[in-house]
């Protein structure tokens, strides 16, 4: 038995149900708890305050309940391969534990860190741990991926789910007095500006709150129905969660199909999500050009030809479509966005103003604390038409039509665009008939969508017309 080991925490700041930790301390009689802050500095296309902000604070509540084991999460900043080496050399630690990260650059670094432990002769254990079936297991018939959600979520669901483990109760002993660590990270760790956005609790603690009032409130059981609703909570709220490994995925799916409080069709709704969730994993996993390029080949090299100044006013949520401002708005004050509204301010960004995806799909990575490789991705490829299980490219919602079926009394779009508070709802839901704003200061619609969504079908049948 290894006399001490090394914890690697990545993308699972949790004690509970944490694969990887759960056989580190199992097999040895000292885990040595360490995070690895990436050194990026100011700008990195990708990320900005909110989702670092919610890190920093899941960081600092992970390092008190190590302390409460009496043990001590070390820190340390730069390239994972470095700071490892250099701790297991300090601490001559045997072996180091790991859960897998299934993005491609998780990927590339969970290689090195093998190769770095076969150099060192040293035991090097990963595992599976953030999603309840890995790439690999989900397969077609002719042991292929699959390229469409149905058929992988019939058999994602068919499959048996392994059950959640307990929360650890000690590491053994901490790290000694010459083990330095840095801080608890802030901000200024990465030269970002300060985080005004309202965004969650972070922590463990208030992740298994959020997981109980989804279970206890009648919101899972009002799932099926409510979900598309984005006034109010109607969903779990889970993503930032999830994201961070608050919550074990295995803990979510056993107490939600456990839950005595909700019907089966919303419990099953809700599982089906999660299986979204890895199906676009999974894509990611097997196509990983999707981060550069459209999913579909008939798509790469589409154009798209929307302007800088159209993009900004999308951004900041002055497009005049009061939906497409909530979403936005919701998104810069909370980092956050309900499903619905992303897909309303993604299809809108492409379809009506033609703007490249990846713009939005950077755009939102900068701002959603709940910002993930796999999902965003998917969700703008999607919207775009572009991707996996795509809307097709002629299928275009038309955000009018989606406002008066998801926000017919305009709750949701007062909410966060207090100065239409007062315009009566119906108005909310159409451009305006006589040509005025429908508050002081609040701008018309900045295209006309019908108009839009023509120019847009001529890009795409343009497009593939070339390709033939
Ligand atoms: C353009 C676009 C971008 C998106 N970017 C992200 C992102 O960066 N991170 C992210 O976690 N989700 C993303 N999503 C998916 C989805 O919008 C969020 O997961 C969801 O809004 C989170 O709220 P919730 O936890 O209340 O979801 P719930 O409705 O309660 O769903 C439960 C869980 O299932 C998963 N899930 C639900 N819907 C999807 C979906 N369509 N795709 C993948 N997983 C899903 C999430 O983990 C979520 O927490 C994106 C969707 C779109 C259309």
């Amino acid at each position: 038995m290894p006399r001490t080991v090394l914890h690697w925490f990545r993308r699972d700041l949790r004690l509970t149900d944490n694969t990887s930790l759960h056989h580190a301390t199992q097999s040895a009689v000292q885990v040595i708890p360490l995070y690895i802050l990436s050194d990026w500095k100011q700008q990195h296309g990708w990320t900005g305050p909110n989702r670092q902000q919610f890190l920093c604070g899941c960081l600092e509540s992970l390092a008190k309940n190590l302390a409460t084991l009496g043990s001590r999460l070390i820190f340390r900043s730069g390239s994972a391969e470095v700071e490892l080496e250099r701790l297991i050399r300090e601490t001559g630690a045997e072996a180091v534990y790991f859960n897998r990260d299934y993005d491609p650059h998780g990927r590339a670094m969970e290689a090195r860190i093998q190769a770095l432990c076969i150099r060192l002769g040293i035991e090097c254990h990963a595992y599976q741990d953030s999603v309840l079936h890995e790439p690999d297991t989900v397969l077609t018939g002719g042991g292929q991926p699959y390229r469409v959600y149905t058929p992988y979520s019939k058999n994602w669901l068919n499959l048996p789910k392994t059950a959640p483990l307990g929360r650890i109760t000690t590491l053994g002993p901490p790290a000694g007095e010459s083990i330095t660590s840095l801080p608890l990270p802030t901000l200024a760790h990465w030269q970002l500006p300060d985080c005004t956005a309202q965004i969650p609790a972070p922590g463990e603690r208030a992740a298994r709150d959020r997981l109980k009032l989804f279970l206890d409130s009648g919101i899972l059981n009002g799932y099926g129905q409510q979900r598309n609703i984005p006034a109010g909570q109607t969903t779990s709220q889970l993503s930032q969660d999830l994201r961070f490994g608050l919550l074990s995925i295995r803990e979510i799916y056993e107490r939600c199909m456990a839950c005595t409080t909700a019907e089966q069709p919303s419990i099953q709704t809700y599982v089906k999500e999660l299986a979204w969730r890895e199906f676009y994993v999974a894509i990611l996993w097997h196509y990983p050009h999707v981060f550069e390029q459209e999913f579909a080949p008939d798509w790469q090299g589409l154009p798209w030809p929307g302007s800088e100044a159209d993009f900004q006013r999308w951004a900041t949520g002055t497009t005049g479509f009061p939906i497409v401002d909530a979403g936005m708005r919701q998104l810069l004050q909370t980092g956050l966005m309900h499903n619905r509204l992303r897909m309303i301010t993604a299809m809108f960004l492409t379809k009506d103003l033609h703007c490249d995806w990846r713009l939005g799909e950077a755009f939102f990575m900068q701002q959603l604390v709940d910002g993930e490789n796999a999902s965003n991705n998917g969700g703008w490829q999607w919207s775009a038409g572009t991707g996996a299980d795509a809307a097709p490219y002629f299928r275009i919602q038309n955000p009018w039509l989606q406002s008066v079926r998801f926000d017919p009394d305009g709750n949701y779009i007062k909410q966060w665009v207090p100065e239409l508070k007062s315009v009566h709802a119906p108005l909310l839901h159409e451009p305006p008939k006589n040509g005025q704003p429908l508050a002081k200061g609040y701008p018309l619609p900045m295209v006309d969508h019908h108009t839009e969504r023509d120019g847009c079908l001529a890009i795409f049948a343009k497009h593939k017309a070339e390709r033939v």
